[in-house]
């Protein structure tokens, strides 16, 4: 609480006091005053403001539009060099298969029932190749990119 001196009488008075305790000067109304103005000036300032901020919001957001084109024409690139990338990194299913043959030391002639299909496993991507041999089920999970035998079982069918 500060002290301000009064305007009527010039003794010290507490800025809040609404009236002067010594001469009765009523303060209430310059405080009045005082606080429209405040309000007014408040108004321009926050009109004032967000009119900038408006505007910078809108600059913004055209830089970002651009931004966002630019990058999304970059990714497009990118996501062809991608998937070429991935297409010549994996081997073929014929390839897997083969790997498996080669395991078993066996002919691709001797199995049936054989199904080969590229899916996402065990945190890779990796060719699920099922098949009946001399009354066994196999499973085998071929790495599609090193050609390693990640898993497999065998059945008795
Ligand atoms: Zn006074």
């Amino acid at each position: 609480m500060a002290l301000v001196k009064c305007r009527e009488c010039g003794k010290e008075i507490s800025n809040n006091a609404s009236s002067c305790p010594y001469c009765g000067y009523k303060n209430r109304k310059n405080n009045l005053k005082l606080i429209i103005i405040a309000l007014i000036i408040l108004v321009v300032i926050l009109l004032f403001g967000i009119s900038i901020l408006y505007i910078k919001y809108k600059l913004d957001n055209d830089n970002y539009d651009d931004g966002y084109n630019f990058n999304l024409n970059n990714n497009t690139n990118n996501n062809i060099n991608e998937s070429s990338d991935i297409n010549n990194s994996y081997i073929s299913s014929s390839d897997a298969l083969n790997i498996v043959l080669k395991d078993l030391n066996i002919n691709k002639n001797d199995i049936y029932d054989l199904s080969n299909e590229l899916e996402y496993k065990f945190g890779k991507t990796v060719y699920d190749i099922d098949f009946n041999y001399n009354r066994f089920e196999y499973e085998y999970y071929v790495d599609a990119i090193t050609g390693e035998i990640v898993k497999s079982f065998k059945e008795y069918d």
